[in-house]
């Protein structure tokens, strides 16, 4: 989960083909963001369904992402909790920007923009973050980190090895 992901280059079918296992592996696993290397593809995509800061639900799909976030006087944290499928059963507080925007390509390879403000300005760094190689725990203090990992061990038992691949999707 610590490495930069492949660019998406080929806007192919097999692209379609993971975009729909994505979006059925987020929604079985109730996620509200997905990367590939989060199901082991190791290719900057990733798809989401999460509410925005006007409780708007807001989907997509985003290869070979660019977030921004404000500067400046614009920036403002947010800290509330945040959580990973793949760290499944432990949240911890992580301060992030309230506000994020990301450009890239669908998996038609048109291009997308999408503004995030509320859980979405959170959800839209958590992922891009990922396809470059950081987990939430990485941007949390140290003893909240331990904390973390710690959290989840003690429910790891109740998720399969390959969650959330694994997960029922019908
Ligand atoms: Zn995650």
């Amino acid at each position: 989960m610590h490495h930069e992901l492949a660019d998406v280059i080929e806007f192919d079918d097999e692209l379609a083909t993971l975009v729909a296992d994505m979006v059925a592996t987020m929604y079985a696993a109730e996620g509200v963001g997905l990367a590939a290397n989060q199901v082991g593809v190791d290719l900057k995509v990733f798809v989401f369904d999460c509410p925005d800061a006007d409780q708007q639900r807001i989907t997509g799909v985003v290869c070979n992402p660019v977030l921004r976030l404000p500067n400046g006087a614009d920036r403002q944290l947010d800290v509330a909790d945040e959580g990973c499928l793949s760290l499944p059963g432990a949240f911890t507080e992580c301060g992030r920007p309230d506000h994020s925007w990301v450009t890239g390509f669908d998996h038609l390879g048109e291009p997308v923009a999408f503004e995030g403000t509320g859980l979405l300005a959170r959800c839209l760094q958590h992922e891009t973050d990922h396809l470059f190689g950081t987990v939430f725990g990485d941007r949390v203090p140290e003893k909240a980190r331990k904390k973390l990992y710690k959290l989840h061990k003690q429910v790891a038992d109740e998720y399969q090895d390959d969650w959330p691949v694994g997960e029922e999707v019908d």
